[in-house]
C-alpha cells in the first residue's frame, strides 16, 4: 500500500467532531447555556515554535502544542503525540475527549493533550531526544505533578516520557517522577501500564459480549493499528480464545481467515517494520480491513477512520474504540441504525489513563503496587464504568457514545458549577 492510500485523517477537523459530540450530549442533558459556553471551549492552548540543531549542523524549527480543556475535576492529563499531520484542532479535540474520559471512569483529572508536528520515523534517536527535551522545556509553563501530567500517545513511548521527566527534574533541581506517566519501571513507572489501554478495552469487550450474548471463544476480531493499543489488544483477545483475522499498520493490512498469532506477527513487524507480508496472509488496504466480515472490530490507530462512506459496509457486530475519535458523528448514526454496538473511545480506551492515574498515585506516595493489584483495580473501574454507561444508554434509549457523554458532561458540569466562576 502506498502512503497515498492511507486514510487521510486530516479530512475533517477533529475539533469540529468533538464539539458536535459535546453539543449532542449538552442537548440530551438540557445543559445550562452558561455551562455550555464554558465547556465548549478549551481553557488553555499553548503553541510553541522551537529550534533544534540537527546532526548535520542545520537548525530546524518545530511546532508543538499543549492544550488543557478543563481542569475543574483535577490536574490536566493527556498524552503527547508525534505526527507530521498534528494540528491545533486535533490536539484541542483530544484534550476535550480526555476531560470526558477521566470523568466517565471517575478519576480526578481534567483533560489535556500535546503534540509535536514531526515525523519521528525520519529522525534519529538523538534528534528525537533533543527535540523532546526542548519541547518539554517549552511546555514547562503548563506541566507539573499538580498541574498537568503528560503520557505517551501515537509515536511516543516510555523513553519519551523518561526524557520529559528528566528534563523537568533538571530544571527543578530534584527528581519529579509524577510529572509524567507511562515511564519505564526503573524510574517510577507502574506495572501494567504498557498493556493498560488494551487491557481496559478488553474488559469492556467482555462486558459488551455478555450484554450481546456474543461468545468470545472463536469470535473473529479485526484490529486497525498495531502499536501499543492495537498490538496488546490483539494479544489479549487471542489469549481469550478469539480469532484475530485481520491486522494493519500505516503500510496496510493483512488478513487470514484461519487466524493470526499476534505474537508471531509482532516479532515479524519488529524485524521488517510492518505487519504487511506476514506469511500465509492476504494483503488488504486499511479501508478494506475495516469492512472485513468479522464479529469485533477494534480501531486502534488514529481519528476519522469510520465515516459515512464506509459505515454502511462495516460487518462487525461490536466495535471497540481503542483509538481516540475513530468514528464520525454521521457514521455513529449509521452504525446505530444498523444495530451495531459501539463501545465509545472515552470509555473503551480509558484503561490507559486509569493506570496512568495509578502510576501517579504510586509516585506521589512512593509506594508501588503489584501488577495483579493494578489489573484488579483497573478491572473494577472498567466494569463499573461500562455498567454505568450501559444503564444510562438503556434508560434513555440512546447509543453508548451519547450515554457516556451524558454521564461525563454531567459530572464535569457539576464540578465546574460547584467551584463557581472565578472571580
Ligand atoms: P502507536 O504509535 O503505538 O501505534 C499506532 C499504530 O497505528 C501503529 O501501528 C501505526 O502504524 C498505526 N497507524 C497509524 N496511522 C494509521 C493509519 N492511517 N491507518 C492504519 N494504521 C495506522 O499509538 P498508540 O499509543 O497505540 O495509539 C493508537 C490510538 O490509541 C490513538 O488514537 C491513541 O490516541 C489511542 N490511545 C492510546 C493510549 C495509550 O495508552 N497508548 C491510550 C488511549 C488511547
Amino acid at each position: 500500500m502506498t502512503t497515498a492510500q492511507v486514510i487521510d485523517h486530516t479530512q475533517r477537523d477533529p475539533w469540529e467532531i468533538a464539539v458536535t459530540q459535546f453539543d449532542n450530549a449538552a442537548d440530551a442533558i438540557h445543559l445550562d447555556p452558561n455551562m455550555r459556553v464554558i465547556l465548549r471551549e478549551c481553557q488553555r492552548e499553548l503553541v510553541v515554535h522551537f529550534p533544534v540543531r540537527m546532526q548535520d549542523g542545520t537548525v530546524r524549527v518545530f511546532t508543538g502544542y499543549r492544550v488543557q480543556h478543563n481542569v475543574s475535576r483535577g490536574p490536566g492529563k493527556g498524552g503527547i503525540r508525534y505526527h507530521p499531520a498534528a494540528t491545533l484542532g486535533e490536539v484541542k479535540a483530544l484534550a476535550m475527549w480526555m476531560t470526558w474520559k477521566c470523568a466517565v471512569v471517575g478519576i480526578p483529572y481534567g483533560g489535556a493533550k500535546g503534540a509535536v508536528v514531526c515525523d519521528p520515523k525520519q529522525m534519529t534517536l538523538q534528534q528525537l531526544e533533543t527535540m523532546t527535551r526542548r519541547y518539554a522545556t517549552e511546555i514547562m509553563v503548563l506541566i507539573g505533578p499538580e498541574r498537568d501530567i503528560p503520557a505517551p500517545d501515537v509515536n511516543t513511548n516510555s523513553q519519551t516520557m523518561a526524557w520529559i521527566m528528566d528534563t523537568y527534574s533538571m530544571h527543578h533541581g530534584y527528581t519529579a517522577p509524577a510529572v509524567v506517566t507511562g515511564k519505564p519501571i526503573s524510574i517510577g513507572g507502574s506495572e501494567g501500564r504498557n498493556e493498560a489501554t488494551a487491557r481496559g478495552a478488553v474488559f469492556t469487550i467482555i462486558e459488551a459480549a455478555k450484554h450481546l450474548s456474543l461468545d468470545l471463544e472463536g469470535a473473529r476480531v479485526v484490529i486497525q493499528g498495531f502499536g501499543n493499543a492495537g498490538w496488546f489488544s490483539a494479544k489479549l483477545m487471542h489469549e481469550l480464545g478469539a480469532t484475530v483475522i485481520g491486522l494493519s499498520d500505516t503500510q496496510g493490512g493483512i488478513f487470514s481467515k484461519k487466524g493470526l498469532d499476534p505474537n508471531r506477527v509482532e516479532a515479524y513487524k519488529r524485524e521488517t517494520g510492518s505487519v504487511v507480508g506476514f506469511a500465509g496472509t492476504d494483503r488488504v488496504s486499511n479501508r478494506e480491513l475495516l469492512e472485513l466480515d468479522c464479529d469485533i472490530l477494534i480501531p486502534a490507530a488514529i481519528e476519522n477512520q469510520i465515516d459515512a462512506t464506509n459505515a454502511p459496509k462495516i460487518k462487525a457486530r461490536l466495535i471497540a474504540e481503542a483509538a481516540n475519535g475513530p468514528t464520525s458523528p454521521e457514521a455513529d448514526r449509521i452504525l446505530r441504525d444498523r444495530g451495531i454496538f459501539n463501545i465509545p473511545d472515552i470509555l473503551c480506551n480509558a484503561g490507559g489513563v486509569t493506570v496512568s492515574y495509578f502510576e501517579w498515585v504510586q509516585d506521589l506516595q512512593n509506594l508501588f503496587w503489584r501488577e495483579n493489584t493494578i489489573n484488579a483495580r483497573l478491572k473494577e473501574i472498567m466494569v463499573k464504568s461500562f455498567g454505568d454507561v450501559l444503564e444510562t444508554s438503556l434508560k434513555h434509549k440512546v447509543d453508548m457514545r451519547l450515554a457516556a457523554y451524558m454521564l461525563a458532561v454531567g459530572r464535569v458540569a457539576e464540578a465546574t458549577l460547584t467551584r463557581g466562576i472565578y472571580p
